[in-house]
């Protein structure tokens, strides 16, 4: 699997008449290798590729990577010095670098390390081929999303008024880990009430749920090291009826979004068929952020799905989408589900209840 990577990595290439690329990601080595340790910086060219790392990963490296060629660093040996020298190992003349991972300090030490070296300025090749999952990394965020599921399954019989923001933010995070993630994907948002206008809301120990509360949950989990990502608003008491609205609104979007996504479609017509349905629902300045993005081994991966994203989707890639309507003062609904196109459409991976009956707790 990870060899094939490397092959597809290799043949885009030409287009930037590269001999080598340096690849400083550390998710980029993991995804082009299978190495799940840190530290280490693979470089591939055309004929071979070698990842430089250090005595610590020796024993990981042969076992999560067989076959690839790994070279461990000396203590004390600058890593430019010993990238610069598999390059030249490797006949690299050209080689490309990500402009986008490496910092100004590397760079330049990296420069004087390889002055015979032409280093070239990248961004995003390995990026660009992980939009696209294959069948191992679908099955993964499938892990990663039913882990999430159960989780929030969970938390919602334990969920009731008095219950602080916090103490429910760690109650899922550990359920969550229960469950078989590694850990959450990103610490939980669980918002009651106004601060759920906030659509990156920090759970707050001293916010209390009331018994006619609104609470905003979005939530993940990472798995072998796939992600989910899910969003879900739940009421307590009654639901009111600016709350039916809103929900409705959103929803609504939502879905009109979700049927809006096959191959050879924009990102952008999936904004803009959610947004059309808030703006006439009257909170187009509502709805203030893009309707969603990639998901991977990053929580956020390319491609992102703005109003100006001209990207066309493609079978095997994994999105959410969500929409959402924010009223400061009030409270906020987004509804976020993790959608994987297929050859004739999209599959909705993740199965929590969005019924406007399924809010009430
Ligand atoms: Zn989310
Ligand atoms: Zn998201």
């Amino acid at each position: 699997m990870s060899q094939l990577r490397r092959q597809h990595l290799i043949a885009a290439f030409d287009n930037l008449d590269l001999d080598g690329l340096l690849v400083s990601s550390e998710t980029n080595v993991g995804y082009l290798t299978g190495f799940t340790g840190d530290s280490s910086t693979l470089i591939v060219a055309r004929s071979q590729s070698q990842i430089l790392s250090d005595g610590r990963f020796t024993t990981q490296l042969s076992q999560e990577c067989p076959g690839l060629d790994a070279i461990i660093r000396p203590i004390g040996q600058p890593m430019s010095d010993a990238i610069a020298g598999v390059a030249r190992s490797l006949g690299i003349k050209r080689l490309g670098f990500e402009s986008h991972v490496l910092t100004v300090a590397e760079f330049e030490s990296l420069s004087s390390a390889a002055s015979d070296l032409t280093l070239v300025a990248t961004q995003g090749i390995v990026e660009t081929l992980r939009m696209i999952k294959d069948a191992d990394e679908i099955a993964q965020i499938r892990e990663a999303v039913q882990i999430a599921e159960t989780s929030f399954a969970q938390l919602r019989a334990w969920l009731k008024p008095g219950v602080t923001e916090k103490a429910a933010a760690d109650f899922l995070e550990a359920a969550m880990r229960e469950n078989g993630a590694t850990g959450a994907s990103f610490p939980p948002i669980v918002a009651f009430g106004p601060n759920a206008a906030l659509p990156h809301a920090r759970p707050d120990p001293r916010s209390v749920l009331g018994v006619d509360d609104l609470v905003l949950v979005d939530w993940g989990a990472t798995g072998r090291p796939y992600k989910s990502d899910l969003t879900r608003v739940l009421a307590t008491g009654k639901v009111a009826s600016k709350f039916e609205s809103v929900y409705r609104a959103v929803l609504e979007a939502q879905l009109r979004a979700i049927d809006a996504i096959h191959p050879g479609v924009r990102a952008q017509v999936v904004d803009l068929a959610a947004r059309n349905v808030i703006t006439h629902a009257g909170y187009g300045p509502n709805f203030n952020h893009s309707v969603g993005h990639g998901i991977g081994r990053d929580v956020h991966e390319a491609p992102v799905l703005r109003s100006v994203t001209e990207t066309e989707l493609r079978p095997g890639m994994v999105v959410t989408v969500e929409p959402g309507i924010y009223l400061p003062g009030w409270g906020g609904v987004r509804i976020e589900d993790d959608v994987l196109v297929t050859e004739t459409g999209c599959e909705v991976l993740s199965r929590v209840p969005k019924t406007i009956e399924s809010t009430q707790i």
